[in-house]
Order: structure tokens, then sequence, then C-alpha cells
């Protein structure tokens, strides 16, 4: 089959690789119908992430027709229409348990190099580096998936692929974003990045009741859609971004601060393992993370700090005195895709949320190298792509 793979930082290719197999009488195949590029996918191609390998299928964001399913598997069909988050949960430890998914102890088979590296282990996460486990992605035309019947959730008769495929991360992410601002009815809510995740974060924060959204990126067409989206904008290389935001505020800040940008994309050394220490010592002496910082600074006194964008190894240049002495809540994480499926699929059906709106480019796998390119410099107006394996 074709596949998108990680041929070290700001090399991605297409290439022929052998079909996944059923290795667990738990795993189902899936043939791949719809898959996109994250963010996160960036801080890959860019070397933020250790451990990749050269060779490792890429994608996390991904949903198709099952094709085989292993002997145990109970719920899921051939046959059937899925989509398939990208955090792994095993559905019994304390943490599934608990609606935490991203945060599952039996799916990431690697999780003394994720400690050794990172410092903690989470679940395992497709296509995204042997700390998380080392599962091949679903920039392919087949992906094995596994824990199949925790996972594999069912596409209602009805619905296109596009509408339904973001529900795999980044709308998920976005709402869990929201949901961490603790918005309270007519609150000010301020989201950093306009990429597809502070886009769906704009959107959730006015299902949650927002009453304002002021929305910071540098992209006109990404700071046009925010605007189409209700919210108010700024762009950061022309305005004074925290003193608008007080001015906007009635002096205060806004109540509560989304940072939908984690590391920013940026070019890299040489990648893998060994690159680690490098990496982190990377990040330590460049002059990040800028938009948590940002957010920290801008939110009210006593207000909200929601942290979807993703961060990785040791990025301390945190304001911490700010943190504390502002009385602020921080609230993070990889988003726990499962817990929202049942809610997000009802906002698609009753039309509360229309995902396909962020699609810029539909490309095929073959073009994925471009697809890559475009998303990561936001070229060719590009704010979101999705793949046709
Ligand atoms: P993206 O690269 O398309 O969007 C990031 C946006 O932030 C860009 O438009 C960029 O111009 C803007 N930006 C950069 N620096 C900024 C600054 N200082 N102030 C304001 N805006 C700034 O990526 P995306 O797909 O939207 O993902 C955003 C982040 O969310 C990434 O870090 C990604 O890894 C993360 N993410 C997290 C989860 C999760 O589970 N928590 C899931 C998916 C993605
Ligand atoms: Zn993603």
């Amino acid at each position: 089959m074709k596949a998108v793979v990680w041929q070290g930082i700001n090399r991605v290719q297409v290439e022929t690789v052998p079909d996944p197999e059923i290795l667990q009488p738990t795993d189902a195949i899936v043939r791949v119908t719809a898959t996109a590029i994250c963010g996160s996918d960036l801080h890959l191609v860019d070397g933020y992430v250790p451990s990749m390998v050269h060779g490792d299928i890429l994608g996390h964001e991904f949903m198709g027709e099952v094709v085989e399913v292993g002997s145990e598997v109970r719920k899921v069909k051939v046959g059937d229409r899925v989509i398939v988050p990208f955090p792994i949960a095993c559905g019994k430890c304390w943490y599934c348990q608990h609606g935490l998914t991203s945060l599952c102890d039996n799916s990431n088979p690697n999780p003394k190099l994720a400690e050794a590296l990172w410092g903690y282990a989470g679940s395992g996460i497709y296509g995204y580096s042997h700390i998380t486990g080392g599962y091949a992605g679903g920039q392919a035309q087949f992906a094995r998936t596994v824990f199949a019947d925790q996972n594999l959730y069912q596409v209602p008769e009805g619905l296109t692929d596009e509408q339904v495929l973001f529900l795999t991360d980044i709308l998920p992410t976005g709402y869990m974003g929201a949901e961490n601002c603790n918005i309270q009815p007519g609150d000010v809510v301020a989201v950093f990045g306009c990429g597809p995740v502070g886009l769906f974060g704009i959107m959730s924060a006015f299902l949650l009741g927002a009453g304002r959204v002021i929305a910071i990126d540098r992209f006109p067409e990404r700071l046009e859609m925010a605007r189409q989206l209700g919210a108010e904008t700024l762009n950061y290389e022309t305005d004074s971004v925290f003193e608008r935001l007080k001015e906007m505020t009635g002096g205060r800040g806004p109540d509560s601060v989304m940072d939908a940008v984690g590391l920013e994309s940026h070019a890299g050394g040489p990648g893998g393992v060994a690159d680690a220490v490098k990496q982190t010592t990377r990040v330590l002496e460049s002059d990040r993370p800028h938009a948590l910082r940002a957010a920290i600074m801008a939110c009210r006194k006593g207000g909200t700090v929601s942290v979807p964008g993703v961060y990785g190894g040791l990025a301390d240049k945190i304001p911490v005195g700010a943190f504390m002495n502002k009385g602020l809540t921080m609230k993070t994480g990889q988003t726990h895709v499962h817990r929202y499926l049942d809610l997000l699929m009802g906002h698609i059906q009753r039309g509360d949320i229309d995902p396909t709106q962020i699609i810029t480019h539909r490309l095929s796998l073959d073009e994925a190298p471009h697809a890559y390119q475009i998303f990561k410099h936001k070229h060719e107006g590009c704010i979101k792509c999705v793949l046709d394996p």
C-alpha cells in the first residue's frame, strides 16, 4: 500500500510499504477513506518529538471502512464505517474508566521510553513517534487499529467523511480547549492561534456561552475565518496585543485565554532518539513558549488559561510569578477525544457546527509532501488539508 512516511526533519515522502496485518485478536484493519494533516504532525516534521524513526508512517486523523477484525473483536464488524480517535484507549484502566482516555495506562507499549525522554507516559497515539507507542499512522491506504471495540466509532447514516473526520482530533480538541476555559455566560475569551484547533476553539467557546471571542494570529485568511465565526480579531504583527486586549475588556483582560499555538513551527536538527537532548536544549535556548507566556500575561486576574497547544520536552520559560500572583487556573492536556464523540456528533447532525468550513485543500495521498509544505508555511491560504488515499 501507499503511505506517508517520516524520513527525517522536514522530509515527508510517499512510499510503498507492506500492508498492515492483525497482530492482536482485538485489532481491526481499516481501509482509510479520508485523512488529514494536523498541527501536531508539524511538531514531528520539525523534529520536536524525539523517537521518530525513519520510515515511520505519519497520521493520527483518519477514518474509513473496517475490512478485517481480530478473533476477539465483538462490536465492530467488517463493513462498518468508522472514525478512529487519535488517543488509544484500552477501556479498562483507571484513566479510561474516568474518561481520561489520552492518559490510558495500557495502550502505550513503550512507557519506559516515554518516561525517560519526556518524564511521563500517556496513551498510545497513531503515527506519533515511539514515545507514544510506535503505532503506524493513518496517512495511508490501510491502518491497523488496536482495541477496536473500545475505539472505533460508528458513523451514522447520511454524513460525509468531511463532516465527521475531524471528530478524530481537532474538533474535540477545540471543544475541550473551550471547556477548559471554564466559560461563564457572557465571558470574553481570547484565543491565540487561528489554525484548525483555534477555529474549533472559537466555535466551541460560543456554543459554551461566551459573549465575545477575541482571536489572535498573523495570517489574514485565518483571521478572516475567525471573523466569519463571530470573533473579533487582532493581528499580533501589527497590533499591540496586550494593550488592545485590555482596552477591549474594560482594562481587565479576557476572562479566559486559550493557547491554540503550542510549539511554533520551526526547522530543527537531525531528529531521532539520539537527538532528544539536543531538541530539549534547543527549546530551552530559544525564546519559547511565546503563546503560552502571552496567554498568562494577557489573562485577567483570577482567570483561566487553557492550553490545547502541544508542548514537548522541557520548555520552561513560563512567567510563574504572574501565573501564581494573578491567581490563574491552568488546564491542559492531550484531548480525551472519546468522551466528546456523542455530544459533538449531535452538534454536527443538528448543524450547530459545520466542520467542513475550515477545509481549504483536498489533495491525493501522493500530494502529501506538498500538503505538508503549504500547511506548515501557511502558503496558498492553507488552513486544513484533507488527503484522499
Ligand atoms: P496550526 O499550525 O495550523 O495553527 C497554529 C496557528 O498559531 C497558526 O495560524 C499560527 O500563525 C498561529 N501562531 C503562531 N504563533 C502565534 C502567536 N505567538 N500568537 C498567536 N498565534 C500564533 O496548527 P493547529 O492544527 O491549529 O494546532 C494548533 C496546536 O494544537 C498545535 O500545537 C497542535 O500540536 C495542538 N494540538 C493539540 C491537540 C491536543 O490533544 N491537545 C490536538 C491537536 C492539535
Ligand atoms: Zn491532530
